[in-house]
C-alpha cells in the first residue's frame, strides 16, 4: 500500500503503529481528523490476514467516526484502532500495554470497546490512561450502549415518519426488523410498546422467541426483504441493501441501527430514485457514540437521554439538506458533517493557554 498516498485521498491526519514483544500488542492507530475535538472510536481487535487489510479497515472505519461525530453535533474527531491477534489470546499485559501507547498520544486519540473487545479490557486500558471510554461504571463509564442506539434508532424513525407522513406516531405503519440482538431486541421493544405491527427474523431461536413474547410475528430470514411492511429496519449486518434485495422491497423507509447498510453508492442512488426514505445509518445509530461521549464530562443518564432524542433533529436536517441539494440522504449526511466540520474548522482560534497545557496538566497531578 502507498501509505501517504492514501492518506492524502482519504484525508487523515496521522497514522501509528505499536509494537510490544512481550504483550504480542501489534496495534494501529488511525486519526482521521481533529477539527470538531480529540478523535474518539473504539478499539477492535481481528486476526487480519495481512497488514494491508488492517491499515485499509482502520483508515476507513477512523473516516466514518469523523463523519458520525460531526453529523451528531458531537465536539469529537475521528479515530480508531485495531489490534492484530487472535481475540482468545486477550491478556491484561496486551491492553495495558495498549493504554501506555495510546497515553503517549496526549488525548489526540481516545479508545473505546468494538468488536472483540469489552468493559473488562477497557478497564485495563484505563490502569494506564485517561483517554479511554466504555470503562465499567464504576469507574464513571456509561455502560451497555445499546439500548441507547436502540432509542436513537426510534428517534430516527419518527424523524422519517414525519417527513413521509408528516406524523410521528409509530403505532399507525408496520415494521420489519432484521436482527434481535442487544440493539435490535430493544428496538422491538420500543415498537411494541407503542402498540406496531411489527415482523422479525434472526438467526437465533430464541433471540425471535423473545420478540414474539412481546408480540411480534416471525418471520423466515430471507423473507424480512419481501415483507408488506412500510419500515425495513436493518439492526444485524450491513449490506443489506444490495443489488438481490431492492427489487423486493415493498418498503417506503429503511430505518435502522446496522452499521454499512448499503452495498454501495449507487444502491443509494436506486432506492432514492424509487423513493425509498433512507435513514442514514451513522447518524441514526449514533446514540451509542453519543451516550460514551458525555464519560468525558462526568456521565450523566438524563443527559445521554437528552441529547439521544436529538437524531430526531438531526435526520431532519439530514433531510433539509437532501431537499435543498436534491441529493440522496446518504450523500446529505456527508454533506452536512463535512459543512461542520468546515464551518467549526473556520471559527477556532488557540486558547491562550494551549502552548503551556502540559504545565497545567503537570499541576493538576494526576497518575501519569
Ligand atoms: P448483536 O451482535 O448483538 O446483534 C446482531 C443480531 O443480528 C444477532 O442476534 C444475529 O444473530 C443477527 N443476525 C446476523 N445476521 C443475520 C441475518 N442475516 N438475518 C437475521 N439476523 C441476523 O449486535 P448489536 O450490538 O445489536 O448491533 C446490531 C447492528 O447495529 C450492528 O450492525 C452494529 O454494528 C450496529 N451498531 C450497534 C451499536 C450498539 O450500540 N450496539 C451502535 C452502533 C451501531
Amino acid at each position: 500500500m502507498e501509505v501517504f498516498a492514501t492518506l492524502e485521498k482519504m484525508g487523515h491526519e496521522q497514522v501509528v503503529f505499536f509494537q510490544h514483544k512481550e504483550s504480542g500488542l501489534k496495534a494501529i492507530v488511525a486519526v482521521h481528523n481533529t477539527v470538531l475535538g480529540p478523535a474518539l472510536g473504539g478499539c477492535r481487535m481481528w486476526p487480519y490476514k495481512s497488514e494491508d487489510e488492517a491499515i485499509t479497515d482502520v483508515l476507513r472505519l477512523a473516516k466514518g467516526m469523523t463523519y458520525k461525530a460531526a453529523v451528531s453535533g458531537l465536539n469529537l474527531g475521528g479515530g480508531k484502532a485495531v489490534i492484530i491477534g487472535d481475540p482468545s489470546q486477550k491478556s491484561e499485559a496486551l491492553f495495558r500495554a495498549f493504554g501506555r501507547f495510546v497515553q503517549s498520544l496526549g488525548g489526540r486519540y481516545i479508545t473505546a470497546e468494538d468488536v472483540n473487545t469489552s468493559i473488562a479490557d477497557m478497564d485495563y486500558i484505563f490502569m494506564e490512561t485517561d483517554y479511554v471510554t466504555g470503562v465499567h461504571p464504576v469507574h464513571g463509564g456509561s455502560g451497555d450502549p445499546s439500548p441507547f442506539t436502540a432509542f436513537g434508532t426510534i428517534q430516527g424513525i419518527k424523524a422519517c415518519l414525519m417527513k413521509k407522513y408528516g406524523h410521528t406516531e409509530l403505532a399507525k405503519t408496520s415494521y420489519a426488523v432484521q436482527g434481535l440482538g442487544h440493539v435490535g431486541y430493544h428496538v422491538v421493544k420500543h415498537l411494541r410498546d407503542a402498540g406496531a405491527k411489527v415482523f422479525v427474523t434472526d438467526m437465533h431461536k430464541d433471540r425471535v422467541e423473545e420478540c414474539v413474547k412481546l408480540g411480534a410475528e416471525a418471520v423466515a430470514m430471507d423473507d424480512i426483504y419481501k415483507m408488506d411492511a412500510k419500515v425495513y429496519v436493518p439492526c444485524a449486518l450491513g449490506a443489506t441493501v444490495n443489488e438481490k434485495t431492492i427489487p423486493q422491497f415493498k418498503f417506503e423507509i429503511i430505518a435502522g441501527a446496522a452499521n454499512n447498510q448499503l452495498a454501495n453508492d449507487e444502491c443509494g442512488n436506486v432506492i432514492h430514485k424509487k423513493g425509498i426514505l433512507y435513514a442514514p445509518d451513522y447518524a441514526i445509530n449514533a446514540g451509542g457514540l453519543m451516550n460514551v461521549c458525555l464519560e468525558l464530562q462526568g456521565y450523566d443518564r438524563e443527559r445521554a437521554n437528552r441529547m439521544v432524542t436529538g437524531i430526531y433533529e438531526i435526520m431532519g436536517n439530514i433531510f433539509k439538506v437532501a431537499d435543498r441539494d436534491k441529493i440522496p440522504t446518504y450523500q446529505a449526511a456527508d454533506r452536512l458533517a463535512e459543512e461542520r466540520i468546515a464551518a467549526i474548522g473556520r471559527v477556532k482560534m488557540p486558547t491562550v493557554n494551549q502552548p503551556y497545557e502540559r504545565y497545567f496538566a503537570s499541576r493538576r497531578g494526576g497518575k501519569h
